[in-house]
């Protein structure tokens, strides 16, 4: 689950690290009054889960209350990437003399978490790692015992930090690492983490991407990836994975591979999706019949297309699904089913009673052919 900035400044905070006042506020008088109360000049910051909201508008210095509320007026409602802007985080500004990167994330080569830092931060450490190698310290970090402090600054010797600030430096990256293992963490990262012009060291940004399969442990909820409209909340419901494309398709399959396997073979044949989602496995009747209705409801449909492998799924459950839809909506767009495999006789039956195109032994492609051919 990925985290807004200021829910992993709270996880920062809580683990020692600093980080300037700063509060949330989801209108323009909440900014304003939130002004007032931090003191000028503060930052203006989109809350949205897309990076790179500097360059895209969305941080701003406001040193006046009418700056601050022209900033928040026109970052309130912004579109980032995508992502409509519904909170801004107000933060008391400083002056910066550096910033630096310092980040821990899973990788999956390695096999490891790995401690990333570098004395070039404030831009994406991506464009860093290309232009210039040599100033990205990656270090593997076990996840059995944290690196010994004196481990950790020689390390940051190494990448470049000097003077006083190598011993303010090193304990915040010794405090980051125990809040990524404290926190379940498969991402959590400082961009810039900022030396103040008195010489302090602050979080002026933080991402943080929980592992899902901790949210229990950790007592979060399941809120990521803010549903980019209706349908994507509906499907989040049901626990799908539904995303809204632009083309004339609608594909759900039974599988991540499969679905993505699908959308190739729509684009092999000249088409384009307007959905894709992904049941995963043991879908139910009862979410079939949903996930069916919000691929109907999907912009610009103008056929959906069943990708069932019955290891992973009950071809029957799919089918009362499917039929449950077909006998309350009467959905006008076109519907092709391909499913084969656990209980596909009783599945066939049901959906062969309504005249619904089946492919039982072909291929995705013939499923997506057919589907074609009668748009
Ligand atoms: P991002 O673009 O989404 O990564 O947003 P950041 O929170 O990292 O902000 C982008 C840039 O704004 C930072 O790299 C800083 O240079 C600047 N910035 C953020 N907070 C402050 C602040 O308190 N004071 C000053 N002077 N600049 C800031
Ligand atoms: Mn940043």
């Amino acid at each position: 689950m990925r985290m807004l900035e200021y829910e992993g400044k709270t996880i920062l905070r809580r683990h020692g690290i600093a980080v300037l006042p700063e509060r949330v506020a989801s209108s323009v008088d909440d900014a304003v009054a939130s002004g007032g109360i931090l003191g000028f000049p503060v930052v203006v910051k989109a809350q949205v889960l897309a990076g790179g909201r500097g360059k895209a508008g969305g941080v701003k210095l406001a040193r006046t209350p009418d700056a601050l509320r022209e900033h928040a007026q026109a970052i309130l409602g912004m579109d980032i990437k995508g992502e409509r802007c519904h909170k801004l985080l107000i933060a008391k500004a400083c002056g910066i003399e550096k910033e630096f990167y310092a980040g821990l994330t899973i990788d999956a080569g390695a096999g490891c978490p790995v401690l990333i830092f570098s004395i070039e931060g404030g831009v994406e450490i991506e464009e860093v790692a290309v232009t210039a190698p040599e100033k990205v310290l990656t270090m593997p970090i076990s996840s059995l015992a944290a690196p010994r402090r004196h481990v950790i600054m020689e390390q940051m010797r190494q990448a470049g930090v000097s003077g006083p600030l190598l011993g303010k430096v090193t304990t915040v990256v010794a405090q980051l690492v125990e809040a990524f293992f404290a926190n379940d963490c498969t991402t959590l990262e400082i961009n810039p983490l900022a030396v103040t012009d008195a010489g302090e060291v602050v979080a002026l940004d933080a991402k943080a991407v929980i592992d899902d399969a901790a949210l229990k442990r950790q007592k979060l909820e399941q809120t990521d990836s803010v549903p980019a409209n209706d349908l994507e909340r509906r499907a989040q419901d049901i626990r799908v994975n539904y995303v809204t494309l632009d083309g004339e398709v609608a594909i759900i399959a039974g599988g991540a591979g499969l679905a993505m396997a699908t959308m190739d073979m729509v684009n092999h044949l000249n088409s384009r999706a307007a959905s894709f989602l992904d049941l995963g496995g043991g879908i139910s009747a009862e979410n079939m019949a949903e996930a069916l209705r919000i691929s109907y409801a999907t912009k610009g449909v103008r056929g959906v297309v069943i990708n069932i492998f019955g290891g992973i799924n009950n071809c029957y459950e799919v089918a009362r699904g499917i039929a449950e839809v077909l006998d309350n909506d009467r959905p006008a767009s076109r519907l092709v089913v391909k499913m084969r495999g656990h209980s596909q006789n009783e599945g066939w039956a049901l959906l062969e009673e309504r005249n619904i195109p089946i492919v039982k032994y072909g291929t995705t492609r013939d499923a997506v052919q057919t589907l074609l051919a009668g748009l």
